[in-house]
Protein backbone atom coordinates (compact mmCIF):
# COMPACT_ATOMS: atom_id res chain seq x y z
CA UNK A 1 0.00 0.00 0.00
CA UNK A 2 1.30 3.42 -0.67
CA UNK A 3 2.95 5.13 2.33
CA UNK A 4 1.29 8.16 4.31
CA UNK A 5 1.96 11.25 2.91
CA UNK A 6 1.95 14.17 4.71
CA UNK A 7 -1.30 16.95 3.94
CA UNK A 8 -0.11 18.48 0.99
CA UNK A 9 -0.38 21.93 -0.40
CA UNK A 10 -4.25 22.69 -1.04
CA UNK A 11 -5.19 22.23 -5.03
CA UNK A 12 -7.88 23.11 -6.52
CA UNK A 13 -8.73 19.78 -7.21
CA UNK A 14 -9.46 19.87 -2.94
CA UNK A 15 -12.39 22.12 -3.87
CA UNK A 16 -15.85 20.87 -4.14
CA UNK A 17 -17.69 24.02 -6.26
CA UNK A 18 -21.39 23.65 -5.92
CA UNK A 19 -23.87 26.15 -8.29
CA UNK A 20 -27.63 26.36 -7.41
CA UNK A 21 -29.42 27.08 -10.42
CA UNK A 22 -33.12 26.51 -11.17
CA UNK A 23 -34.97 25.50 -14.73
CA UNK A 24 -35.50 28.94 -16.09
CA UNK A 25 -31.96 29.78 -16.13
CA UNK A 26 -30.73 26.98 -17.64
CA UNK A 27 -30.28 28.71 -20.75
CA UNK A 28 -29.98 31.83 -19.34
CA UNK A 29 -27.72 31.99 -16.96
CA UNK A 30 -26.06 28.48 -16.84
CA UNK A 31 -24.97 28.04 -20.67
CA UNK A 32 -22.88 31.25 -20.03
CA UNK A 33 -20.92 30.11 -17.02
CA UNK A 34 -20.47 26.38 -18.85
CA UNK A 35 -18.88 28.75 -21.61
CA UNK A 36 -16.59 30.58 -19.12
CA UNK A 37 -15.41 29.53 -15.60
CA UNK A 38 -16.91 26.46 -15.15
CA UNK A 39 -15.05 25.28 -18.45
CA UNK A 40 -11.91 25.97 -15.99
CA UNK A 41 -13.10 23.97 -13.17
CA UNK A 42 -15.14 21.34 -14.92
CA UNK A 43 -13.77 18.64 -12.51
CA UNK A 44 -14.54 20.14 -9.24
CA UNK A 45 -18.08 22.00 -9.90
CA UNK A 46 -20.94 20.10 -9.54
CA UNK A 47 -24.72 21.95 -10.79
CA UNK A 48 -27.71 22.05 -8.49
CA UNK A 49 -30.82 21.77 -10.28
CA UNK A 50 -34.61 21.26 -9.83
CA UNK A 51 -35.90 19.81 -13.75
CA UNK A 52 -34.36 17.51 -16.09
CA UNK A 53 -32.43 18.71 -19.22
CA UNK A 54 -31.30 16.70 -21.88
CA UNK A 55 -29.02 18.95 -23.48
CA UNK A 56 -27.29 19.75 -19.94
CA UNK A 57 -27.13 16.38 -19.37
CA UNK A 58 -25.04 15.59 -22.37
CA UNK A 59 -22.55 18.21 -21.24
CA UNK A 60 -22.02 18.02 -17.74
CA UNK A 61 -22.79 14.32 -16.83
CA UNK A 62 -22.45 13.63 -13.37
CA UNK A 63 -21.43 16.93 -12.78
CA UNK A 64 -25.16 18.18 -13.01
CA UNK A 65 -27.46 16.90 -10.10
CA UNK A 66 -30.98 17.16 -11.01
CA UNK A 67 -32.71 17.42 -6.65
CA UNK A 68 -36.35 16.53 -5.95
CA UNK A 69 -36.50 19.73 -4.87
CA UNK A 70 -39.22 22.10 -6.45
CA UNK A 71 -38.71 25.09 -8.86
CA UNK A 72 -39.51 27.66 -6.89
CA UNK A 73 -37.84 30.35 -4.83
CA UNK A 74 -39.47 29.69 -1.79
CA UNK A 75 -37.43 29.14 1.22
CA UNK A 76 -37.88 25.22 1.57
CA UNK A 77 -36.83 25.19 -1.91
CA UNK A 78 -33.58 26.90 -1.50
CA UNK A 79 -32.71 25.08 1.52
CA UNK A 80 -33.74 21.87 -0.09
CA UNK A 81 -30.60 22.68 -2.67
CA UNK A 82 -28.28 23.99 -0.34
CA UNK A 83 -29.06 20.63 1.77
CA UNK A 84 -28.05 18.62 -1.16
CA UNK A 85 -25.30 20.60 -2.01
CA UNK A 86 -23.65 20.14 1.68
CA UNK A 87 -24.40 16.35 1.39
CA UNK A 88 -22.69 16.12 -2.02
CA UNK A 89 -19.82 17.96 -0.56
CA UNK A 90 -19.48 15.47 2.74
CA UNK A 91 -19.63 12.27 -0.08
CA UNK A 92 -16.70 13.89 -2.08
CA UNK A 93 -14.33 13.79 0.99
CA UNK A 94 -12.92 16.83 -0.59
CA UNK A 95 -11.45 19.77 1.53
CA UNK A 96 -13.48 22.67 0.81
CA UNK A 97 -16.87 23.36 0.10
CA UNK A 98 -17.54 26.60 -2.10
CA UNK A 99 -21.25 27.39 -3.00
CA UNK A 100 -21.85 30.30 -5.78
CA UNK A 101 -25.39 31.50 -7.33
CA UNK A 102 -25.92 30.97 -11.24
CA UNK A 103 -25.19 34.11 -11.65
CA UNK A 104 -21.83 34.18 -10.31
CA UNK A 105 -18.52 34.38 -12.09
CA UNK A 106 -15.97 32.70 -10.15
CA UNK A 107 -12.17 33.16 -10.51
CA UNK A 108 -10.68 29.82 -9.18
CA UNK A 109 -7.06 31.28 -9.03
CA UNK A 110 -7.94 33.43 -6.88
CA UNK A 111 -10.42 31.12 -4.90
CA UNK A 112 -7.43 28.90 -4.43
CA UNK A 113 -5.07 32.26 -3.08
CA UNK A 114 -7.36 32.98 -0.59
CA UNK A 115 -8.13 29.08 0.86
CA UNK A 116 -4.29 28.37 0.58
CA UNK A 117 -4.02 31.14 3.27
CA UNK A 118 -6.36 29.37 6.39
CA UNK A 119 -4.14 27.18 8.24
CA UNK A 120 -5.69 23.70 8.67
CA UNK A 121 -6.26 23.28 11.94
CA UNK A 122 -8.79 26.10 12.01
CA UNK A 123 -12.87 26.16 11.32
CA UNK A 124 -13.29 28.61 8.32
CA UNK A 125 -16.59 30.12 6.96
CA UNK A 126 -15.32 32.92 4.78
CA UNK A 127 -17.42 35.01 2.59
CA UNK A 128 -18.76 38.62 2.32
CA UNK A 129 -21.29 39.88 4.98
CA UNK A 130 -24.67 40.17 3.46
CA UNK A 131 -25.73 43.54 6.42
CA UNK A 132 -23.25 45.56 8.03
CA UNK A 133 -24.29 44.29 11.27
CA UNK A 134 -25.75 40.91 12.10
CA UNK A 135 -29.02 39.01 11.68
CA UNK A 136 -31.73 38.59 14.30
CA UNK A 137 -33.60 35.86 14.34
CA UNK A 138 -36.14 34.37 17.41
CA UNK A 139 -34.92 30.59 18.23
CA UNK A 140 -38.30 28.78 19.20
CA UNK A 141 -37.63 26.95 22.90
CA UNK A 142 -39.05 24.51 24.68
CA UNK A 143 -42.66 25.13 26.15
CA UNK A 144 -43.47 28.22 23.44
CA UNK A 145 -41.00 30.59 24.71
CA UNK A 146 -38.41 32.36 21.66
CA UNK A 147 -34.65 33.70 22.37
CA UNK A 148 -33.75 35.89 20.31
CA UNK A 149 -30.31 35.20 18.67
CA UNK A 150 -28.01 37.05 15.76
CA UNK A 151 -25.11 36.21 14.09
CA UNK A 152 -23.29 37.37 11.00
CA UNK A 153 -23.99 35.32 7.41
CA UNK A 154 -22.13 35.18 4.46
CA UNK A 155 -24.57 36.38 1.35
CA UNK A 156 -25.11 33.14 -0.94
CA UNK A 157 -25.08 35.26 -3.97
CA UNK A 158 -21.60 36.25 -3.63
CA UNK A 159 -20.39 32.80 -3.00
CA UNK A 160 -18.85 31.32 0.48
CA UNK A 161 -17.05 28.96 1.31
CA UNK A 162 -16.46 26.32 4.27
CA UNK A 163 -13.98 24.01 5.20
CA UNK A 164 -14.47 19.96 5.87
CA UNK A 165 -13.32 20.52 9.64
CA UNK A 166 -16.16 22.73 9.72
CA UNK A 167 -18.50 21.21 8.05
CA UNK A 168 -18.22 17.90 9.75
CA UNK A 169 -19.31 19.83 12.64
CA UNK A 170 -22.10 21.27 11.02
CA UNK A 171 -23.67 17.93 10.05
CA UNK A 172 -25.85 17.17 13.04
CA UNK A 173 -27.79 20.77 11.39
CA UNK A 174 -27.09 20.30 8.14
CA UNK A 175 -26.73 16.91 6.60
CA UNK A 176 -29.56 15.12 5.18
CA UNK A 177 -33.22 16.61 5.84
CA UNK A 178 -31.79 18.59 9.35
CA UNK A 179 -30.76 21.69 6.91
CA UNK A 180 -34.55 22.50 6.10
CA UNK A 181 -35.81 21.53 9.39
CA UNK A 182 -33.13 24.07 10.69
CA UNK A 183 -33.90 26.57 7.94
CA UNK A 184 -37.88 26.11 8.72
CA UNK A 185 -37.20 26.61 12.76
CA UNK A 186 -35.67 30.07 12.23
CA UNK A 187 -37.87 31.07 9.19
CA UNK A 188 -34.54 31.82 6.85
CA UNK A 189 -32.94 31.31 4.18
CA UNK A 190 -30.63 28.91 3.10
CA UNK A 191 -27.66 31.49 3.51
CA UNK A 192 -28.76 32.89 6.43
CA UNK A 193 -29.18 29.20 7.82
CA UNK A 194 -25.50 28.67 6.96
CA UNK A 195 -24.70 31.60 9.23
CA UNK A 196 -26.88 30.07 12.01
CA UNK A 197 -25.76 26.82 12.75
CA UNK A 198 -21.83 28.17 12.67
CA UNK A 199 -22.21 30.98 14.70
CA UNK A 200 -25.40 30.13 17.02
CA UNK A 201 -24.92 26.54 17.38
CA UNK A 202 -21.12 25.95 17.17
CA UNK A 203 -20.02 29.45 18.53
CA UNK A 204 -17.88 29.89 14.90
CA UNK A 205 -17.60 33.13 13.25
CA UNK A 206 -18.09 34.46 9.61
CA UNK A 207 -14.36 35.61 8.15
CA UNK A 208 -15.69 38.39 6.25
CA UNK A 209 -13.56 38.80 2.76
CA UNK A 210 -14.33 41.37 0.42
CA UNK A 211 -12.92 39.33 -2.57
CA UNK A 212 -16.49 38.11 -2.72
CA UNK A 213 -19.43 40.07 -4.61
CA UNK A 214 -22.89 39.48 -5.56
CA UNK A 215 -25.27 41.50 -7.86
CA UNK A 216 -26.82 42.91 -4.86
CA UNK A 217 -23.86 46.07 -4.59
CA UNK A 218 -22.26 47.87 -6.91
CA UNK A 219 -18.84 47.38 -8.16
CA UNK A 220 -18.03 51.15 -8.50
CA UNK A 221 -14.73 51.05 -6.46
CA UNK A 222 -13.11 48.38 -8.33
CA UNK A 223 -10.92 49.46 -10.43
CA UNK A 224 -10.13 47.12 -13.79
CA UNK A 225 -6.64 46.37 -11.99
CA UNK A 226 -8.34 44.99 -9.17
CA UNK A 227 -10.60 42.40 -11.01
CA UNK A 228 -8.29 39.72 -11.40
CA UNK A 229 -7.67 39.62 -7.31
CA UNK A 230 -11.50 39.04 -6.91
CA UNK A 231 -12.55 35.20 -5.97
CA UNK A 232 -16.05 35.85 -7.48
CA UNK A 233 -17.94 38.93 -9.31
CA UNK A 234 -21.74 39.63 -10.48
CA UNK A 235 -22.38 39.66 -14.55
CA UNK A 236 -21.03 42.67 -16.05
CA UNK A 237 -24.19 43.24 -17.77
CA UNK A 238 -28.33 42.41 -16.42
CA UNK A 239 -28.69 38.91 -16.57
CA UNK A 240 -32.47 37.67 -17.03
CA UNK A 241 -33.69 37.76 -13.69
CA UNK A 242 -31.94 40.02 -11.51
CA UNK A 243 -33.77 42.25 -9.10
CA UNK A 244 -30.24 44.79 -8.89
CA UNK A 245 -27.32 44.61 -11.09
CA UNK A 246 -23.71 46.30 -11.16
CA UNK A 247 -23.65 50.19 -12.05
CA UNK A 248 -20.20 49.20 -13.54
CA UNK A 249 -21.92 48.40 -16.67
CA UNK A 250 -20.55 47.73 -20.15
CA UNK A 251 -21.87 45.65 -23.11
CA UNK A 252 -22.15 41.71 -22.42
CA UNK A 253 -18.49 40.37 -20.84
CA UNK A 254 -18.47 36.46 -20.71
CA UNK A 255 -14.87 36.81 -19.50
CA UNK A 256 -14.47 39.49 -17.11
CA UNK A 257 -11.33 38.42 -16.03
CA UNK A 258 -10.05 38.54 -19.25
CA UNK A 259 -8.38 35.28 -19.51
CA UNK A 260 -10.04 33.64 -22.08
N1 LIG B 1 -33.15 30.02 -7.83
C1 LIG B 1 -33.71 28.78 -7.63
N2 LIG B 1 -35.05 28.64 -7.76
C2 LIG B 1 -35.87 29.67 -8.09
C3 LIG B 1 -35.29 30.94 -8.29
C4 LIG B 1 -33.92 31.08 -8.14
O1 LIG B 1 -32.99 27.82 -7.34
O2 LIG B 1 -37.06 29.48 -8.20
C5 LIG B 1 -31.71 30.17 -7.69
C6 LIG B 1 -31.07 30.88 -8.87
O3 LIG B 1 -30.74 29.95 -9.87
C7 LIG B 1 -29.85 31.52 -8.23
C8 LIG B 1 -30.34 31.82 -6.81
O4 LIG B 1 -31.47 30.99 -6.58
O5 LIG B 1 -28.76 30.61 -8.16
C9 LIG B 1 -30.72 33.27 -6.60
O6 LIG B 1 -31.67 33.62 -7.58
P1 LIG B 1 -31.69 35.06 -8.27
O7 LIG B 1 -30.31 35.42 -8.68
O8 LIG B 1 -32.72 35.04 -9.36
O9 LIG B 1 -32.24 35.96 -7.08
P2 LIG B 1 -31.54 37.01 -6.11
O10 LIG B 1 -30.06 36.92 -6.29
O11 LIG B 1 -32.08 38.34 -6.53
O12 LIG B 1 -31.99 36.57 -4.75
MN1 LIG C 1 -28.85 36.68 -7.98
Amino acid sequence: PPSPRPPSELQLHDVFIAVKTTRAFHRSRLELLLDTWVSRTREQTFIFTDSLDKGLQERLGSHLVVTNCSAEHSHPALSCKMAAEFDAFLASRLRWFCHVDDDNYLNPKALLKLLKAFPRTRDVYVGRPSLNRPIHASEPQPRNRTRLVQFWFATGGAGFCINRKLALKMAPWASGPRFMDTSALIRLPDDCTVGYIVECKLGGHLQPSPLFHSHLETLQLLRAAQLPEQVSLPPLSPLPGNSLVPTAGGPMNPDPLGEG
